[in-house]
C-alpha cells in the first residue's frame, strides 16, 4: 500500500554519471539535483517552462536535434549530454543573438553584478566579430517610468517572458503580456499604456524576477546586511528580508522558505517601507486634552516640540501637540473611558499589532467596556 503512494523513479545517465529522477521531471530538474549545471536564461523556479531563450539545449543519445533541457521530460535509459564542443557553440551563436538586440552596456546598467545575462556571457563567452555583424541598429524605445517604484526600460528587454508568467502564474494580475511580432516583440500592458494606467498593482514580483536591467527598481542600494523578519503590514504576516545599509532599510525581499508567502510580496512588504525612517512619523500616542484644568488635573506638561521627531506621547491642545510622558497619557486615557460603557463604545484594532496584543484589546473591550463592538482593519 504505502509504494502506491510513493513517486516512481527513472534512471537515467547524464554526462556518464547514473542519476535518478522522479517520473515527470524535466532534464534541467534531474541535472541540477545531481549537481550538474546546464545554463539556463528564460527558466526561473514556480514558474511554467517556455523554453524560448534556447540556452538549455542538450543532447539526448539516439536524437537528431538538440532539446531544451527545461522542457524535456527524463525517460527511463535516456543518455544525455549537457556540454561538448557543438553544444557550447550553439549556445555561443544563440547568445550572440540575444546580445544583438539588447543595449548591452554593463558599465552604465543599475543590474551590472547581479545580471543573468552578463553571467552567461562571462560564462560561454561571445565571438565579437560575430556579434558586430549582427548587431542590429540599436533599439531607441522610451522607458516607462510611470510607476513609482520601479522604471521598465524595453532596450534592455530580452524577452524571456518571465515577467509575463509571473505576473499571470504567481501574482495573478496578467497586466502585462508579449505584444506585437517578430522585432517589434515587446513586454506590453493593454493597449501598450504606462504601466499606472494597467491593472498593475504594483507589486514588484516581475521585478524581482527579471533576469536583466529590463524591470529595475526606481532606485537600488546595495544592502550590508540582511535582517530576517516578519512584514507587519496587515495579518497575513509574510516572512521577509530587509535589507539594511548603516541605520536604513534600503531593500525588501520576500523569505522563500516561509510557508505563508513562498518569496511573494505585495506593494506594501516590497516597496513601502519609507516610513520607517520619516521624521512625520508618530513614535507615541497623541491625545486631545482642550481642556486646561483637566491637564493641569492630570499633570501634563505643555512643552512644545514644533518640527522635531516625536519621541513621546502628546495631547492636543487649540491645533497644538504638547509633549507628556506614557503614565500621565494612560492616566488621561483611562479617567475618560470611565465615561463609557457598552454601546456607547467601539473599537478598532490594528494589524500592526502582534496576535497577543489584539487578544488582549479585544478581550480589554468586552470584560472591561462590556461590548462586543470591535472590529479589525484587516477586515474593513
Ligand atoms: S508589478 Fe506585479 S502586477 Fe504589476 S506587472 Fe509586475 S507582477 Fe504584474
Ligand atoms: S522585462 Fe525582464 S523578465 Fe520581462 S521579458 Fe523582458 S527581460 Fe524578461
Ligand atoms: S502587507 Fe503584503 S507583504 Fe505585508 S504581510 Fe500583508 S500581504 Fe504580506
Amino acid at each position: 500500500m504505502p509504494n502506491q503512494l510513493m513517486t516512481n523513479h527513472i534512471s537515467l545517465n547524464i554526462n556518464g554519471l547514473d542519476v535518478k529522477a522522479p517520473e515527470g521531471a524535466t532534464i534541467l530538474k534531474a541535472a541540477q539535483s545531481a549537481g550538474i549545471y546546464i545554463p539556463t536564461l528564460c527558466y526561473c523556479p514556480g514558474l511554467t517552462s517556455e523554453g524560448t531563450c534556447r540556452i538549455c539545449l542538450v543532447k539526448i543519445e539516439k536524437k537528431k536535434k538538440l532539446h531544451p533541457a527545461c522542457r524535456t521530460p527524463v525517460e527511463e535509459g535516456m543518455a544525455v549530454i549537457t556540454d561538448d564542443s557543438e553544444i557550447e557553440q550553439v549556445r555561443r551563436v544563440t547568445l550572440e543573438l540575444l546580445l544583438s538586440d539588447h543595449d548591452f552596456n554593463c558599465l552604465l546598467c543599475p543590474k551590472s553584478g547581479t545580471c543573468r545575462l552578463q553571467e552567461l556571457v562571462n560564462r560561454i563567452g561571445f565571438d565579437e566579430k560575430r556579434l558586430n555583424r549582427l548587431n542590429r541598429v540599436a533599439k531607441d524605445l522610451p522607458v516607462d517610468t510611470s510607476n513609482p517604484f520601479f522604471d521598465f526600460n524595453p532596450n534592455k528587454c530580452i524577452q524571456c517572458g518571465i515577467c509575463v508568467r509571473t505576473c499571470r502564474e504567481i501574482v495573478g494580475v496578467a497586466a502585462i503580456d508579449m505584444g506585437y511580432r517578430g522585432y517589434e516583440l515587446k513586454v506590453s500592458t493593454f493597449g501598450d499604456k504606462p504601466f499606472t494606467e494597467s491593472v498593475c498593482v504594483s507589486c514588484g514580483e516581475c521585478v524581482e524576477r527579471c533576469p536583466v536591467g529590463a524591470l529595475i527598481p526606481k532606485k537600488i542600494e546595495y544592502p550590508t546586511r540582511e535582517v530576517k523578519t516578519t512584514c507587519a503590514y496587515c495579518g497575513v504576516g509574510c516572512g521577509l528580508y530587509l535589507g539594511v545599509r548603516g541605520d536604513t532599510i534600503v531593500k525588501a525581499r520576500g523569505d522563500c522558505e516561509n510557508p505563508v508567502n513562498r518569496g511573494e510580496l505585495c506593494i506594501r512588504g516590497r516597496f513601502g517601507n519609507k516610513f520607517i525612517h520619516s521624521h512625520d512619523r508618530l513614535s507615541s500616542p497623541l491625545v486631545r486634552a482642550y481642556d486646561p484644568l483637566e491637564r493641569i488635573a492630570h499633570g501634563i506638561d505643555e512643552t512644545s516640540h514644533p518640527g522635531k521627531p516625536l519621541a513621546a506621547p502628546l495631547v492636543k491642545r487649540e491645533g497644538k501637540f504638547v509633549e507628556v510622558n506614557w503614565d500621565q497619557a494612560i492616566k488621561y486615557v483611562a479617567s475618560t473611558l470611565v465615561h463609557y460603557k457598552g454601546d456607547q463604545f467601539a473599537a478598532i484594532s490594528s494589524a500592526k499589532c502582534t496576535n497577543e496584543e489584539n487578544y488582549l484589546f479585544q478581550k480589554f473591550v468586552r470584560v472591561v467596556m462590556e461590548t462586543n463592538n470591535i472590529d479589525h482593519c484587516a477586515r474593513l
